[in-house]
């Protein structure tokens, strides 16, 4: 069963399952099961205490067939070869689908962050740019945050690969703050995302925006942004939670009164005039959006044949596990996979990049107008998938990226 198999492997057996379905040349599927390059690098650095500690940290660039390889860096404890492989194969997936010129590339450091001190986590950055500094940048390879790095992250890394360069080299990140050349909407772009497709799979059911009801699991960045998002749009926000439990009201919330409750308590259980609800409960309410917005995993086997919502928009990235997945397909839910729900984020990392290269800055506005552009595309080219290969839109959405990229690869050629 895929879910007792590590990343990687549920990684390649994903990409598979499309090759038979898309009937992709055996030698492209060869070349596209493994990334192009793995580094994995030492990373010793001085503690505070003054002990030396080895960290090690891996970088995998998955394909370039489309464009430089591009995705976060990783510290977390859990950090694997092979979970830092599959994260780079799908983040060429996630570039693919919404037709963005970049490939797959991922990295990550084996640490435990809470317990390390800014200075100690500022030595470990700079040590491991300067260990990969020679297989990225602006035209190989851009790295952005993910799981426990932020902006601070990525200007050190900047700063450590400027110097190395001899001058500034804005492009070899994304996700800087915005004093370093980071992109006006890119804090609010995954949420935005969510929200852009939700509301195309309302239009596209035949379902009404304004009214139409809410849940989301997992309240940061994506959740709270793209729950207020939807309330914007005319969505009734019914429930929303968090890691500590969430909260219900059938007439809506009003959320950026529990974003300011949030910032006030550390959780939004407890808020006025709502019932207090579980995590496990959040998922099974009769509503016409449900966004997992939290973690990986959250609609399972177990629990999948209580969803009642009628579209499931994924913020969070493999909310759904495979076997859950076919159950909700052949229970009638209309799923927008995470790879094309929450790729507003990726979306905006590239034109951040666009606009390091050209030094040239967007408003607010035309970042926003630019993302709505690519989302909605994106929506209407996976729904011509699930129609031709009859699929449902998760495998559609793989299969329009597969294509994309084996497409690349058969124009370029085989060298020599
Ligand atoms: P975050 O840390 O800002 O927020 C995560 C939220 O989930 C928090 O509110 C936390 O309390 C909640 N949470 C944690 N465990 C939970 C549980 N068991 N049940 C319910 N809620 C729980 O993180 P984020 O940036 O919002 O990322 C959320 C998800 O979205 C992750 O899967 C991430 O990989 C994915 N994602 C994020 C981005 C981005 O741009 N931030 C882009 C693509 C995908």
């Amino acid at each position: 069963m895929a879910e007792q198999l590590n990343p990687y492997q549920i990684a390649i057996e994903q990409l598979e399952n499309v090759a038979k379905v898309i009937n992709l040349d055996k030698g492209i599927l060869e070349m596209l099961k493994v990334p192009q390059r793995v580094t994995t690098v030492q990373v010793p650095i001085k503690m505070d205490n003054g002990d030396i500690k080895v960290f090690i940290g891996h970088r995998s660039q998955h394909c370039n067939a489309l464009g430089p390889w591009k995705g976060g860096i990783r510290y977390h404890p859990g950090v694997t070869l092979d979970e830092v492989k599959a994260l780079s194969m799908w983040m060429t997936w996630k570039c693919a689908v919404v037709g963005i010129p970049l490939g797959g590339g991922k990295g990550g450091i084996t640490c435990d962050p809470k317990k390390m001190s800014q200075a100690e986590l500022e030595r470990m950055t700079r040590r491991y740019t300067i260990a990969i500094a020679h297989i990225i940048g602006p035209e190989i390879d851009i790295p952005a945050p993910d799981v426990y790095t932020n902006p601070q992250t990525m200007a050190w890394i900047m700063d450590t690969y400027s110097i190395v360069r001899g001058y500034t080299t804005m492009g070899v990140v994304t996700g800087k703050p915005l004093a370093l050349g980071g992109s006006k909407g890119r804090n609010e772009a995954t949420g935005r995302g969510v929200q852009i497709i939700a509301c195309e799979a309302l239009k596209f059911n035949k379902m009404p925006i304004k009214g139409a009801t809410v849940s989301v699991q997992g309240f940061g960045n994506v959740g709270a942004i793209g729950a207020r998002l939807m309330q914007e749009q005319g969505m009734k926000i019914v429930a929303v939670s968090d890691s500590k439990g969430g909260i219900y009201n059938p007439k809506g919330l009003d959320i950026p009164a529990v974003e300011k409750w949030k910032a006030e308590t550390g959780m939004v259980k407890d808020f006025k005039g709502c019932e207090n609800i579980t995590n496990d409960e959040i998922l099974e309410l009769k509503v016409d959006v449900l966004s997992p917005s939290g973690l990986e995993n959250a609609i399972t086997k177990k629990n999948v044949d209580k969803i009642k919502a009628k579209i499931t928009s994924e913020g969070a990235n493999g909310p759904t596990t495979p076997d859950a997945d076919e159950v909700l397909y052949n229970n009638g839910v209309f799923v927008c996979p995470d790879v094309l729900a929450n790729a507003g984020g990726v979306t905006v990392s590239y034109f951040e990049w666009v606009q390091g290269l050209q030094n040239y800055f967007w408003s607010e506005e035309d970042v926003n107008k630019q993302l709505n552009n690519i989302m909605v595309c994106a929506f209407n080219n996976v729904m011509g998938m699930a129609k031709k290969y009859k699929v449902n839109n998760r495998k559609a959405a793989y299969c329009l990226a597969v294509n994309r990229v084996a497409e690349a690869i058969k124009l370029r050629g085989l060298f020599p």
